[in-house]
């Protein structure tokens, strides 16, 4: 799966599984820029807060080297409490009050396995977000000697927290539903295969076929598979061998179906192919050419060779026929063909 990345799906994966400690490092990065600004236009109490902001994420970066998520919640905090301490001290122009309403959306990124704790920080950055504008404009709190060296640069503070705050949001964003995308297709594709053969389920088989009798069906062949004494190989070589064995049968099978037709492990050791635009001929001269392969094939497993070979039974369907029968009848041509000796398709 790997190898079938393109050169943005490998840099989404390696931004999310450095995402903690990017995240970190544009933090630092973001206050060591504000420590230089602060101490250039000489407000002291604002260059001691970035000092303090700065050490705690050199802190977390290189000391304790904590990329963790318990690290990304602590980050929450502190920049709740930067972002409070420079509103208070600057007044509302200056837009950082944007850093809270953005890391409420953010958390949910950052701390995904916190669960209803992310809501509560929530709560927490919103509630903390409007006390602090009440006091700051009902309260007409102003600190002039603190706000009259910035002031010139008002505008470009404002735009610069905005487009900050945008960006991480944007971000968070972007790669949280990256994930979940990831995540879904985890689940679809465990929801729609057998995890030790790789095949289709049972379930999946029979959504697709009810579905597309609906849309009405075109004649169809149904070749039910069975290993021979497969019990036999279990007993002698082991459960384990045994489960090489069905994976080894199973990749002929999936080759075989290729992406026409549908592979399908129907329970144990027992395969359905469905075959939606073949004729019986057809496929009998499939599952004859499958037999074969099968019996020639020598499957390495715990150091030993096993061989096995399989029987099948061809149903035909036509158009209007339920499926269930159409598996039945192929399931009586496999139980004759079992009678008969095994080794064999049976039409
Ligand atoms: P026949 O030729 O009549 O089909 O004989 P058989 O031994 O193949 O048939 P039977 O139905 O008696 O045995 C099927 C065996 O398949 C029994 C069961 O333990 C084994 N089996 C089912 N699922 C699995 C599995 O996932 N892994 C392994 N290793 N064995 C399995
Ligand atoms: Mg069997
Ligand atoms: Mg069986």
């Amino acid at each position: 799966m790997e190898k079938d990345m393109t050169k943005i799906e490998k840099l989404v994966v390696w931004f999310t599984e450095n995402r903690n400690m990017l995240f970190l490092s544009v933090c630092m990065a973001i206050h060591v820029i504000y420590l230089c600004i602060f101490y250039a236009l000489a407000v002291w109490p604002l260059v001691l807060l970035n000092i303090f902001s700065s050490i705690f994420y050199f802190t977390y970066l290189f000391l304790k080297k904590d990329t963790s998520e318990s690290s990304m919640a602590a980050t929450y905090f502190e920049i709740l409490l930067f972002s409070v301490l420079s509103e208070f001290a600057l007044g509302p122009e200056y837009g950082f009050v944007l850093y809270i309403v953005g890391m409420t959306a953010a958390v949910f990124y950052l701390v995904p396995s916190y669960g209803n704790k992310r809501f509560q920080y929530q709560i927490i950055g919103i509630i903390t977000a409007l006390i602090l504008e009440s006091i700051i404009m009902i309260g007409h709190v102003r600190f002039p000697e603190i706000q009259e060296p910035v002031a010139p640069y008002q505008p470009i503070f404002y735009l610069v927290n905005l487009a900050i705050m945008a960006g991480i949001v944007l971000a968070a964003t972007f790669f949280y539903s990256k994930e979940t995308e990831k995540v879904w297709d985890t689940l679809r594709y465990n929801m729609n295969h057998d995890v030790l053969t790789g095949l289709y389920n049972r379930r999946f088989f029979e959504q697709q076929i009810s579905q597309i009798s609906e849309n009405k069906r075109k004649p169809y062949v149904i070749s039910m598979v069975d290993i021979d004494f497969f019990k036999k190989v279990n007993d002698t070589y082991g459960h384990e061998a045994g489960d090489i064995v069905l994976a080894k049968v199973s990749a002929c099978l999936m080759n075989l179906a290729g992406k026409e037709n549908l592979a399908v492990r129907w329970g144990g050791e027992e395969f359905i192919l469905y075959f939606p635009k073949k004729t019986p001929e057809e496929v009998y001269d499939m599952m004859e050419g499958l037999r074969k392969q099968i019996e020639q094939m020598a499957i390495q497993a715990d150091q030993k060779t096993i061989r096995v070979t399989i029987t099948s039974g061809i149903g035909i369907g036509l158009a209007e026929s339920n499926y269930e029968k159409v598996i039945n009848s192929a399931d009586e041509k496999l139980y004759l063909g079992k009678q008969r000796g095994r080794n064999q398709v049976v039409i």
